[in-house]
């Protein structure tokens, strides 16, 4: 074991130092080397430091650098370290989290996780969750739990309301959940690209008229494109109203919460019904890590608990749970220590610093772009996310949205910041997310002098 450790130590150590000068992507040749990496099931065992030695040559490298400092795309994780080290304890160990009895205080841990994330939202003391692998995830057992709650057994006639901003994952929830596509109604945004309370009051009174039975609505904490937080406290009453299921989506804002500027804009996610997190995004944790906080735990239960014959009694104390009673999973991974021991090692207070370093980055970026001729701001950072486009006198939308995507193509060649887009409103916009722990002015500024380069260039 000692050896096995110490071999992989041997690797990740010099890889993750290796990370700021790491290309940022290196994705030709990636088929080929799918194809190349097939084989049969082996009958006789390899040598391990072997095995590693062809992971760290050509699996590793063919990578997005999704770890880098310079990694800006999409909504950066980033990987701490702490909790690779928990995830090796808790995998050695190997202990079942599903059922309080066989590891009561690997489930408290698990537990105490749920309620500082219930606190720091503030959620009152009823409210229970469990940790997911991610978002998506989180989405779609809010969506059932909700389904179960407040429709009857055929459900069809249940609607849900979002915004066109909204995460793909809510649209894929009402599907897995069984409603056919035309029960999600996407509500218009405003030009900060935040849900209309008007037009969502409209969708209900047309929905209602038609027989339909709206339930559900899922507000955006942080949208994917551009960052924007819908008004939670007019949206929270909107459904209090409507008697409306109300989900807060924060799967990339929700952290931000332990700031105080995150604590204002996020105001009115004290009153959701659940809300989803990602610990994988902003908490910095590694892939596979996400959240649900539910106000009334007990509808977790009534929508999961199923008896097996073989299955020994659930815990009936309020304050104990069994986590294979309140979400889809019997065996599960214990996710629990990979959360807790950051937490605890650093205390709250380092990701605080950290989470308002990466929203004086985005301001400072803002500026910087602004000051670069052609450059266009398409969505002011409200948390750790902007938008830009690049526009020129004379060109019509079509010229506009090709020369923006070569600005962007022209960056990543660059190979030191990595940058996505998406069409918002049918316009091609570049987005820009500061989020990892790893990311620091230094970076931001690379990503300003590249742009500057690539919108000189192009
Ligand atoms: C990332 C994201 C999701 C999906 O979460 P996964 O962890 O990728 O499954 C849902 N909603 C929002 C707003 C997101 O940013």
């Amino acid at each position: 074991m000692r050896d096995m450790v110490a071999q992989v130590m041997d690797r990740v150590v010099p890889f993750v130092g290796a990370l700021p000068e790491q290309r940022m992507h290196t994705m030709t040749g990636g088929k080929k080397l799918a194809r190349w990496l097939r084989e049969p099931l082996p009958e006789d065992g390899a040598p391990f430091d072997k095995l590693l030695t062809m992971l760290f040559s050509r699996v590793f490298p063919a990578t997005l650098n999704t770890a880098s400092p310079g990694y800006l795309a999409y909504i950066p994780g980033g990987g701490l370290f702490h909790a690779a080290v928990a995830d090796l304890v808790t995998l050695s160990i190997n202990r079942y989290v599903g059922l309080f009895a066989a590891a009561p205080g690997l489930v408290q841990l698990e537990s105490n996780v749920i309620t500082w994330f219930a606190t720091m939202a503030g959620m009152p003391e009823t409210t229970g969750g469990l940790l997911t692998t991610g978002g998506s995830m989180a989405n779609l057992t809010a969506l059932v739990t909700a389904r179960r709650e407040r429709l009857p057994p055929d459900f069809l006639r249940g609607m849900i309301y979002t915004s066109t901003e909204a995460h793909h994952s809510v649209r894929k929830a009402a599907l897995i959940a069984g409603f056919p596509e035309g029960n999600v109604r996407e509500i218009a945004t405003d030009d900060h690209f935040r849900m209309i309370p008007a037009a969502l009051e409209a969708a209900i009174a047309e929905d209602r008229a038609a027989g339909k039975a709206p339930f559900f609505l899922a507000a955006a904490a942080g949208t994917t494109n551009t960052g924007a937080v819908d008004d939670l406290a007019t949206l929270a009453r909107l459904a209090e109203r409507e008697h409306l299921w109300f989900h807060v989506d924060a799967a990339y804002g929700g952290f931000f919460l332990l700031t105080e500027r995150g604590r204002a804009l996020l105001k009115g996610i004290e009153r959701a019904d659940s809300i989803t997190l990602d610990p994988h995004k902003s908490l910095f944790l590694p892939y596979g890590t996400g959240c649900l906080l539910v106000r009334d735990r007990e509808s977790l239960r009534r929508a999961h608990a199923v008896a097996g014959a073989y299955m020994p009694p659930m815990q009936t104390e309020d304050d104990l749970v069994d986590f294979c009673e309140i979400g889809p999973e019997l065996s599960r991974d214990s996710r629990g220590l990979r959360v807790w021991l950051p937490l605890k090692m650093h205390g709250a207070k380092v990701f605080r610093a950290e989470l308002d370093e990466k929203l004086d980055l985005a301001r400072y970026a803002v500026e910087a772009l602004r000051a670069i001729p052609d450059v266009e701001i398409a969505a002011e950072p409200e948390l750790s996310l902007l938008a830009f486009r690049v526009r020129r006198p004379g060109l019509g939308e079509a010229e506009i949205d090709a020369l923006t995507r070569r600005v962007i193509a022209a960056v990543n060649l660059r190979q030191r910041v990595f940058l996505t887009g998406a069409v918002v409103k049918g316009r091609y916009l570049i987005r820009m997310c500061i989020l990892s722990f790893r990311t620091h002015k230094e970076r931001v500024d690379m990503a300003i002098e590249d742009i500057g380069a690539a919108v000189a260039g192009c």
